[in-house]
């Protein structure tokens, strides 16, 4: 359900390529600066864009990003533009997708470059990065609505590696388990239908019998507790698409062990491209993490560094 992913590697790619002051196809912690309807900003209905992470992990400053160009993440026609004194200027795009999904871009610079029923396409400029409207600093509030339906968190619907993109429900937030129904269950049961599960469950978000057994089976392939509950560990377990490393990783390693280092990085929000390549933005997400963590700080991935990214 998430139309926007397939182009999109990271939210950086709303920004032109060209125009990042570094050549950041990462963004990192930090890059968004109010996520999604947090505690502090529960009516946020997007993400602001502030940073870019420059190699070695620090941030750029927020100015730099000022007059950035703002591309379309996809194809789509310009459906309203305009300006007032909330969003400034600000344009909106439908993709025109199966699944209604229309993006929002406030606080541009100047007016769009795009006219109003103008068809654009993937990575064609629609405006630059401003602080036009109610806004206290240079930044691109990014908004991804289906028509009709609630907002999405956009992190979520920028290409993270994740199946997050194929499954077409939402994951749950909060514990699933036996006797439970609806589409936190479904969640559950297409993920493990998708692991391979035999026999296949039906997902009709029910948290029966048969749904319980194919948990305690995966929890236990995976050397988790198989308690047949789904929390957070066993979430990230069955939408991870990658399988945990059993070697050491650090700069210069490759492959899909990386994949899954730096898609377990990006479920903390660190925004890295999870290209399967351990390069400085990597190693910088890593030592970031592992200072959060309060565990060595080697930029080098073995087992604490693996089981903290799980468990923290
Ligand atoms: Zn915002």
């Amino acid at each position: 359900m998430y139309g926007l992913s397939m182009p999109l590697e990271s939210i950086n790619l709303l920004i032109s390529k060209s125009e990042r002051p570094y050549d950041a196809t990462a963004v990192a912690n930090g890059c968004v600066s109010s996520p999604f309807r947090s505690a502090e900003r529960p009516t946020h209905n997007g993400i602001d864009i502030a940073y870019f992470l420059k190699s070695g992990g620090s941030r750029s400053l927020a100015g730099e990003i000022r007059g950035r160009s703002i591309v379309a993440p996809k194809a789509g026609k310009i459906i309203d533009r305009g300006y007032d004194s909330m969003r400034g200027y600000y344009v909106v795009i439908d993709h025109q997708d199966t699944e209604g999904i229309v993006t929002r871009y406030f606080h541009m610079n100047e007016p769009a470059v795009v006219s109003l029923g103008s068809v654009v396409a993937q990575g064609q400029k629609i405006g630059t990065v401003g602080t036009t409207g109610n806004s206290t600093g240079y930044h691109l509030h990014f908004e991804v609505q289906p028509k009709g339906k609630d907002y999405l968190d956009p992190r979520k619907c920028l290409g993270d590696g994740s199946n997050a993109q194929r499954c077409p429900y939402i994951e749950p937030v909060v514990l699933v388990s036996y006797n439970k129904t609806g589409d936190g269950v479904k969640w559950v049961q297409w993920n493990i239908n998708d692991k391979g599960a035999n026999p296949q469950l039906v997902v009709d978000g029910e948290f029966g019998p048969l749904t319980l057994a194919s948990v305690r089976k995966f929890q236990s392939q995976r050397g988790l507790d198989p308690d047949g509950f789904v929390g957070p560990l066993t979430r990230a377990a069955l939408a991870c698409p990658f399988n945990e490393p059993a070697v050491y990783l650090m700069k210069g390693s490759e492959g899909d062990g990386v994949k899954w280092l730096q898609w377990y990085l990006n479920r903390k929000d660190f925004g890295l491209v999870v290209d399967g390549d351990f390069g400085n933005l990597t190693r910088a997400a890593v030592v970031a993490f592992q200072s959060r963590a309060r565990i060595e700080v080697d930029g080098i991935v073995g087992p604490i560094t693996r089981d903290y990214l799980k468990n923290f």
